[in-house]
């Protein structure tokens, strides 16, 4: 695409970035290899949620005190701990690459995720797991949390208060998961189709004029096979799903169709403003459906899917 800066790719495509949720699409071959590392954003100005906002919650000096409690706790392990607000690092990588991931990846994504959606950090420190390669990624995983891991990617662990990953797989998926505790925070009823929908738009994403945009990614093309068999539900059944239902049987459509109602209103300038709606309104609609109505201008909804089918349809990955 013409606009697109760089991107960060969830390039272990093929299962959902979203720790214990597999989707249903198997992972296209080629796109098994990592990708290369996203250069650095071209220079400009800093938007303006800065760091100070960062700091209301979680001050930098508990950062720096729960930075040298892991140092103590993992004292020998070869790991580096740095902290990047509001979360502490760990890695397993180069002092020099684990800083990249926290300049490229982490700060370039909480800045422009606080501008867009999230005033409120997470209300505690989350721990934030690099792990080289697949092999690190499951022995510490093991041995550090006592988990096995069932997706080769990353997860988000509420109950650790840690976000765990395989960073070899690339900065996407990170960036997925970076969203569920900012929304978590920020919008704790959110219902799971639209905070995996928001999360999974951003595992393929880049900068536009200073703001964080997600691309077509390799959901994609299982979405347009369902569109096409006419076997996709409507908007109105997906706002409706509960967390049991959205990741049961059919997780993997119902991540797709979340993501790509995300993206079209991305495309028509309207995510921002449904977000913001969706937070205000949800004690009187909590699945964000009215609201969506709302956002779209009271249109025809059949009319509308109709139009957003063919949208769909028309899309191009990769
Ligand atoms: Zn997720």
């Amino acid at each position: 695409m013409h606009r697109r800066r760089f991107a960060l790719g969830l390039a272990a495509a093929g299962l959902s970035a979203c720790g214990d949720r597999l989707a249903a699409a198997p992972p296209p071959p080629r796109s098994l290899a990592p990708e290369p590392e996203p250069p650095l954003p071209a220079p400009g100005p800093p938007p303006p949620a800065a760091a100070d906002t960062i700091a209301a919650t979680i001050t930098g000096a508990a950062l720096e005190t729960r930075a040298d409690e892991l140092r103590r706790r993992h004292d020998g392990r070869g790991f580096t701990v740095l902290v990047e607000p509001p979360f502490v690092v760990v890695g397993d990588e180069s002092p020099e690459q684990l800083q990249r991931r926290c300049d490229r990846t982490i700060h370039w994504s909480v800045l422009r995720l606080k501008q867009d959606y999230f005033s409120r950090d997470p209300q505690q420190i989350i721990d934030v797991y690099l792990f080289a390669d697949s092999d690190s990624y499951g022995r510490n995983t093991r041995e550090l949390f006592g988990e096995e891991p069932d997706t080769p990617y990353g997860y988000y662990s509420p109950r650790h208060a840690a976000l765990i990953m395989n960073i070899g797989t690339g900065g996407g998926t990170l960036v997925h998961e970076i969203v569920h505790p900012f929304m978590a925070a920020n919008f704790p009823a959110c219902p799971a189709w639209f905070n995996e929908g928001l999360a999974s738009l951003y595992e393929q994403c880049g900068e536009h004029d200073g703001r964080i945009v997600g691309y077509p990614n390799w959901r994609l093309p299982g979405l347009q096979a369902v569109i096409e068999a006419r076997r996709l539900r409507s908007f109105a059944e997906l706002c409706a799903t509960t967390s049991d239902e959205f990741y049961g049987a059919r997780s993997g459509t119902n991540y797709a169709q979340a993501r790509y109602l995300c993206y079209y209103l991305q495309e028509h300038d309207r995510l921002r403003d449904y977000y913001h709606a969706f937070v205000a309104g949800a004690d009187l609609d909590p699945g964000g459906y009215t609201t969506l109505q709302k956002i779209l201008g009271h249109r025809d909804m059949p009319r509308f899917e109709r139009e957003w089918r063919r949208f769909v349809l028309d899309l191009q990955w990769g």
